[in-house]
């Protein structure tokens, strides 16, 4: 543009009326009216996914909803909620802020934290009445004293190994290190635990181990009258495994979501799968023979296919190692994912030939495609999906809660 013409066109802005967007208008456009890609989540399956648990415990045993890495990927302040409306009574977390969240969330249930943050975050523990997992005497008087400057108690949890040796204080040094911290008065041991690595595994060996370890560890608390508070240690596995495990509470978590630990725990109780991921077409091709499709072009078209786009990608959760290795379901069809999975969209491919009985699939812009979940007789499940890739399904949770935007049902 020459001045001239830039000085005429802010003078024609002047004249025209200002678009006047209303904030409050923008914001009643759903999240699914903005990008055709959403995880959905059950909360009726959380619910039943309680009632799983609490069916398999005492009704004095505590249900603790572990609800890290925002639920699984589920969002953490609706999770505990619809958890602890239908039967927990405590909740667990990964990091202080995600702690925090829930607190800013108004979930008033007690929560511990699951390892020791840095000194430097005692403030946040008491403000928000989070309960720190202790570990080292370090971090134990450096909280303690935090406490006493407010003039409060300072609950926490002692993390014991037992053979995990990921933290904790050793199982045969448990009473030492009580000794050495609990002469600080504002101290209050609410509760002991450990964590099993291996309760969702054939063999009982080493499981047997640490249960061993951890019982004594406890009776040597007992006996010098240190009081081990809530003495909790059962994963989900180890909550539907072995009943003789769930002492005062257990830790209710990748089966909160409907997921199953184990083939064995299939046959013996009926879970709920929470999440599901959808998507809705954004582009239709047919394509002739042998062209590409996506980065490097290594799917070729063997002609008479429609190749859809869906707007999820691997920055979706989409691991692109299952690129060309995932089934995707569409009209309650099962069809192929074809072509590298980009970064926030990626192809299907729909077969166009109609031989003997199989309805012709003819999907439009629009269309409300499965990623994961169930569509008529076709399922696909994030087992499934993990198994490919060599990996578990609580990682691929956890990838689809990260940029999808949720819907609760
Ligand atoms: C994550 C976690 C759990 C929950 O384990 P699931 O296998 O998901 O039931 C329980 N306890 C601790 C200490 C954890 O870190």
């Amino acid at each position: 543009m020459t001045p001239d013409e830039t000085s005429a066109a802010g003078a024609q802005d002047e004249q025209a009326e200002k678009p006047v967007f209303d904030p409050d208008q923008l914001a009643l456009i759903p999240e699914t009216d903005r990008r055709w890609s959403w995880v959905e989540v059950d909360l009726s399956a959380i619910r039943h996914n309680v009632g799983v648990a609490r069916s398999l415990i005492k009704p004095s045993t505590r249900l603790l909803a572990v609800v890290k890495s925002d639920a699984y990927g589920h969002g953490a302040v609706r999770v505990a909620k619809t958890a602890l409306q239908s039967g927990a009574n405590y909740l667990a977390v990964a990091t202080v802020d995600e702690g925090i969240k829930l607190r800013e969330g108004m979930v008033g249930a007690p929560i511990v934290l699951l390892s020791e943050p840095p000194a430097t975050a005692a403030p946040l523990l008491l403000a928000y009445k989070i309960m720190p997992s202790i570990y080292t005497p370090e971090f134990a008087i450096a909280y303690a004293e935090k406490a006493d400057e407010y003039g409060i108690r300072a609950p926490f949890h002692l993390a014991v190994n037992t053979g995990m040796n990921r933290i904790g204080v050793r199982y045969d040094n448990v009473v030492d290190f009580m000794r050495k911290v609990s002469f600080h008065r504002a101290l209050d041991l609410v509760g002991t635990f450990t964590h099993f690595a291996t309760a969702d595994c054939e063999g009982t060996l080493d499981f047997g181990i640490q249960v061993k370890r951890f019982t004594e560890a406890i009776s040597a608390l007992r006996e010098v009258g240190i009081d081990p508070g809530i003495v909790h240690c059962a994963n989900s596995a180890a909550t539907v495994r072995y009943p003789q495990v769930h002492f005062d509470m257990v830790r209710w978590g990748v089966s909160l979501y409907g997921l199953h630990t184990c083939q064995e725990t299939r046959s013996m109780i009926n879970l709920k799968p929470a999440m599901s991921v959808h998507a809705r077409i954004t582009d239709t091709r047919t394509l002739p023979m042998s062209e590409g499709v996506s980065y490097g072009l290594n799917y070729r078209s063997p002609g008479s296919v429609k190749i859809c786009t869906v707007p999820v990608g691997y920055a979706d959760g989409l691991n692109r190692g299952l690129s060309g290795r995932t089934d995707f379901i569409v009209d309650g069809t099962r069809v192929r994912q074809v072509g590298n999975i980009c970064m926030d969209q990626c192809m299907f491919e729909v077969d166009l030939r109609t031989y003997g009985t199989r309805r012709r699939l003819d999907p439009q812009i629009g269309d409300e495609v499965v990623i994961v979940g169930r569509q008529g007789d076709s399922v696909v499940t994030l087992d499934d999906m993990a198994n490919k890739l060599g990996t578990i399904h609580y990682e691929l949770a956890c990838a689809f809660g990260m940029r999808l935007p949720k819907v609760y049902v």
